[in-house]
């Protein structure tokens, strides 16, 4: 073998070991608190919620993150999810012994965390809401009768409701509509979020489009979500996305959920080139591959707070 080339060989190997410690360093996602996951509408009650989340939380485990996959009524309003979600949290704590916990929720999970945040900061850390619903959806809008701005055609709003039945079918596991699902498309609808936000403001941006407060009453929050509805020609999932994201009148959105309807406290992205179930690295894993993984964005995340000290 030409020993130049066993040279530039062993100066590379070198170089490697001398670099900064990787991202796949042990420990660079144990956060000091625990990680608590928080679903959205429907949790997917066929898969059970730690699929929900699929491959996110044994990924954050291996680098030495504490997580926790809670799960509440699939269909609900956020004060009844939110209240089930603070059991969870009181039990979390009791177990680890670790006096708070980080909190991170997606789509209705970001409103549900937020209301646990909002009642009993003294036991959170922080609030990550990842394509949540804080400002309400337009789709939730469409479910209860209301049309969206603009001058949507009666063609178009049927489109839009027919994607809308095949995602509810595909996350209900095909039972359709539960009995609490008018609670929460009320709670999920512009205005329903406008009132839960007047009570429980913590986090949410005062302008139209802004970030919100970073920090308020020790409770630290952030936010990402995605802007691409169609992202993977092999998920199923993803043409009803595509109809559904009709309902935002060409906004930025993620299918389900406006971008600036997902901000909260610090914004960390709102235009990844995913949609509202490749936020949670669904459908398994079904994915944009020329954006980063979500997978990763959580891991990232969760170093993040590591190095938050939270
Ligand atoms: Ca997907």
């Amino acid at each position: 073998m030409n020993k130049s080339f066993v040279k530039k060989i062993c100066a590379l190997l070198i170089t490697l070991t001398v670099l900064p410690a990787p991202s796949w360093a042990a420990g660079y996602t144990e956060t000091k608190y625990p990680i608590v996951l928080a679903h959205g509408l429907f949790g997917f009650d066929n898969i059970g919620p730690v699929e929900y989340w699929y491959g996110i939380p044994a990924a954050l485990r291996a680098d030495g993150a504490r997580v926790y996959a809670t799960q509440v009524s699939a269909a609900n309003s956020t004060e009844v999810r939110g209240e089930q979600l603070l059991t969870q949290v009181k039990q979390i704590i009791a177990v680890t012994g670790k006096a708070k916990v980080n909190l991170i929720g997606h789509s209705h999970g970001g409103p549900t965390a937020r209301y646990v945040a909002s009642v009993r900061p003294d036991l959170v850390a922080s609030v990550t809401s990842v394509g949540g619903v804080n400002r309400g959806s337009k789709v939730a809008d469409l479910l209860l009768g209301i049309a969206p701005d603009g001058s949507l055609s009666n063609a178009v709003i049927v489109s839009i409701t027919n994607g809308l039945a095949t995602i509810i079918n595909f996350l209900s596991g095909g039972k359709g509509l539960t009995q609490d699902s008018l609670a929460a498309a009320k709670s999920l609808s512009t205005a329903g979020s406008l009132k839960f936000n007047a009570a429980h403001p913590e986090g949410i941006p005062t302008s139209s489009c802004g970030e919100g407060a970073y920090q308020v009453n020790g409770v630290s929050y952030f936010s990402w979500s995605g802007a691409q509805p169609y992202t993977n020609i092999l998920d199923i999932i993803d043409p009803a996305l595509a109809l559904t994201s009709l309902a935002f009148g060409g906004a930025k959105n993620d299918g389900l959920v406006a971008s600036c309807s997902a901000h909260l406290g610090k914004v960390i992205r709102d235009d990844y080139a995913m949609n509202h179930l490749d936020e949670v690295n669904q459908t398994v894993g079904l994915v944009n591959i020329f954006e980063t993984n979500p997978v990763t964005v959580y891991r990232q995340h969760a170093n993040r707070l590591k190095n938050q000290g939270l």
